[in-house]
C-alpha cells in the first residue's frame, strides 16, 4: 500500500491526497448510518488527474468510492470500514467550463455544487431547473450518478432528462469525451444513460453538459390544506388541467411531518392550521405575473368550492414563497434531528397512492402501536418519502434493529403489488442492494451484472453497491 500511496502523492501533490488525520467528513454518511474507514482520500483537480488515479487503482487493485457532496441517503458515497477503499472526492473540480446561450446548455465539472450551477445559469439569464433540499452541498456529478429528482421533476424531468452529454473516466483510467451538447445523436448505444444513475459503479463522471431553460416571468407558491389524500390527488388533476406545463411543483406533507417540524424546528412559521395533508403548489408562468396570479386564484377558488381544499394561502412575496418551500424542505432535517428512522423512497402510479397509504398506515399501526409515519414528497411525480419513525418510548437504534426488516417487507410488498418502485430518486447504494436483488426483474438484474462485468471486470468501482 505504501508504494500505491507514494505513487498517488506523486501524481496529486500535497493538496490532492489526504492520508490519516480526521477524515470523518468523507467516511461517514449524511444520515450517520454508515461509519467507514478510508485508506485515503484522493482529491484530483482535473480529469487527467482522475484518470491517473484510476490507472493506479487498477494497477494496484484498489477499490474506489467516488464522492461528491456526500449527501446521498443510501450509503453509496462512503467507504466501508476495511481501511482498504480509496475515497475519490470530486470536490476540487468545480469549474463551469462554459455556457452556450444559443444552444441553451451549460458545461460544468462534476464537483460543482448544484446551487452554483443554478447561479451560473441565472447569471446568463437562463434557468437550470434541478432543485432539491441538499442543493447547497450536493454536486452535479452526484446528481447525475444518482439520477436525482427533487422538486421540479413534474415540469422539467429528473437529472437524466436534463443531461445532454458526459465526460467519464473508466475503471482502467481512460477518458470518454462525451460532452456533446447535441439533442439528437443516434450513433449507437446510449453510454450517457448507462452512466447516469449508475451510482459510481461503472465510471467516474468528471463533467457534464446540461440543458438550460428560459426563466419564468413569475413564480407563485401556495399552501393548501386537504382533508384527505384523495382530495390532494383531485387537486393535482385540477391544477394540471388549469395550469398545464406551468405547474412546476406539487408536494404533499402529512400532518405528522409538520408536527415533527414544529417540534424540531419551532422557529419555522406554519401559515395554515394543521390538516391531514398540506399541499405545496408552485406555478411558473412564462406569460406574465397577472396571468399567473389569475390562474392560481381561479384554481384555488374552484378547489375550495369543490371541497377538495379546506384552506389556502398564496405567498405574497418571494420571501414568503421561500418560507413555504423551506417548510417542506426542512422535513428531512427535522427527521435527522429526531434520530434514525426507516426511510422509503417509493414511486407508484399517482392513482394508486391514496389506497397504498391507507392500507400501509393501517398495517403499520396494527404491527406496532405508536409507530409514526412521516409521509411527504413529490405527489405530482407519484413519489413519496414514506418514512417510519419509532414510537415515542422506543430508542431509534433499537427500533431499527428489531423492526426494519419486517417493516420493509410489508412496505415493499405493497409497493410491488401496485407496480411501483422501491427507489424513486435516492438510488440503491448499500441500503437497498439486497432488496433490489430480490425484487428486480431477474432478466434486468442479469443484464445489469453483465454490464458491470464488462465495464469494471475487477470490481473496483464502488464494490458492494447497487449490484
Ligand atoms: P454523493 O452523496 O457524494 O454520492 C452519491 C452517489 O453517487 C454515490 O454512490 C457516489 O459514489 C456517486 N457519485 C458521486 N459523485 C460521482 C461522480 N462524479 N462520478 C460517479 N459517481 C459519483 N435526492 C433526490 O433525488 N431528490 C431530493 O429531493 C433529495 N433531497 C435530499 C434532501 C436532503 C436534505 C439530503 C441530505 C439529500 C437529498 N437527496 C435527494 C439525496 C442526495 O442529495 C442526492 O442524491 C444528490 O444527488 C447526491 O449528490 P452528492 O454530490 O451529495 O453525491
Ligand atoms: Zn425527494
Amino acid at each position: 500500500m505504501n508504494a500505491f500511496l507514494a505513487a498517488l502523492r506523486e501524481q496529486l501533490g500535497e493538496a490532492g491526497l489526504l492520508v490519516g488525520g480526521d477524515l470523518a467528513a468523507y467516511e461517514n454518511d449524511w444520515r450517520k448510518r454508515y461509519v467507514g474507514k478510508a485508506l485515503a482520500v484522493a482529491r484530483p483537480a482535473s480529469t487527467e488527474e482522475v484518470a491517473a488515479v484510476m490507472r493506479l487503482c487498477h494497477e494496484h487493485r484498489v477499490a474506489v468510492v467516488p464522492q461528491g457532496g456526500n449527501t446521498g441517503l443510501v450509503g453509496g458515497s462512503t467507504p466501508d470500514d476495511s481501511c482498504r477503499q480509496l475515497v475519490l472526492s470530486l470536490s476540487r473540480m468545480k469549474r463551469v467550463r462554459g455556457i452556450d446561450i444559443a444552444n441553451a446548455s451549460l458545461t460544468a465539472e462534476a464537483g460543482c455544487v448544484l446551487a452554483e450551477v443554478q447561479a451560473a445559469a441565472s447569471q446568463a439569464g437562463l434557468l437550470f431547473p434541478l432543485s432539491l433540499a441538499a442543493e447547497g452541498s450536493c454536486t452535479l456529478g452526484g446528481n447525475l450518478a444518482t439520477n436525482a429528482g427533487g422538486t421540479q421533476v413534474l415540469r422539467y424531468g429528473n437529472a437524466r432528462e436534463l443531461c445532454l452529454g458526459l465526460e467519464v473516466v473508466t475503471a482502467t483510467g481512460e477518458v470518454w469525451h462525451g460532452l456533446s451538447g447535441l439533442r439528437k445523436d443516434n450513433t449507437g448505444y446510449d453510454l450517457r444513460d448507462l452512466f447516469i444513475g449508475s451510482e459510481g459503479t461503472l465510471g467516474v463522471i468528471t463533467a457534464a453538459t446540461m440543458k438550460l431553460y428560459p426563466q419564468p416571468k413569475e413564480r407563485l407558491t401556495a399552501l393548501a390544506a386537504c382533508a384527505s389524500l384523495e382530495d390532494a390527488v383531485a387537486l393535482l388533476g385540477l391544477a394540471r388541467q388549469r395550469a398545464g406545463d406551468a405547474l412546476t411543483g406539487f408536494e404533499v406533507m402529512n400532518q405528522a411531518s409538520l408536527t415533527l417540524v414544529a417540534r424540531e424546528l419551532p422557529q419555522l412559521a406554519q401559515p395554515l392550521a394543521p390538516a391531514a395533508w398540506t399541499v405545496l403548489l408552485e406555478l411558473s408562468d412564462a406569460e406574465s405575473a397577472e396571468h399567473a396570479r389569475g390562474v392560481f386564484e381561479g384554481l384555488l377558488e374552484t378547489a375550495l368550492e369543490g371541497g377538495w381544499v379546506q384552506d389556502a394561502a398564496i405567498a405574497q412575496n418571494i420571501q414568503q414563497a421561500k418560507s413555504f418551500w423551506h417548510l417542506r424542505e426542512s422535513i428531512p432535517l427535522a427527521q435527522a434531528q429526531a434520530g434514525l428512522n426507516i426511510k422509503h423512497d417509493i414511486s407508484l402510479p399517482v392513482s394508486a397512492i391514496p389506497g397504498f397509504v391507507a392500507e400501509m398506515d393501517a398495517v403499520l399501526a396494527a404491527y406496532l402501536p405508536g409507530i409514526e409515519v412521516i409521509d411527504f414528497g413529490h405527489l405530482g411525480d407519484g413519489n413519496l418519502h414514506y418514512n417510519v419513525q419509532a414510537p415515542a418510548d422506543v430508542a431509534p437504534a433499537e427500533f431499527l434493529a428489531a423492526h426494519e426488516a419486517a417493516i420493509n417487507e410489508r412496505v415493499y410488498h405493497a409497493v410491488q403489488q401496485r407496480g411501483g418502485s422501491i427507489s424513486a430518486e435516492h438510488g440503491i447504494g448499500r441500503l437497498k442492494r439486497d432488496e433490489l436483488a430480490q425484487r428486480k426483474d431477474p432478466t434486468a438484474l442479469a443484464l445489469m451484472r453483465a454490464i458491470k462485468r464488462a465495464l469494471d471486470p475487477l470490481d473496483l468501482l464502488n464494490p458492494g453497491r447497487l449490484v
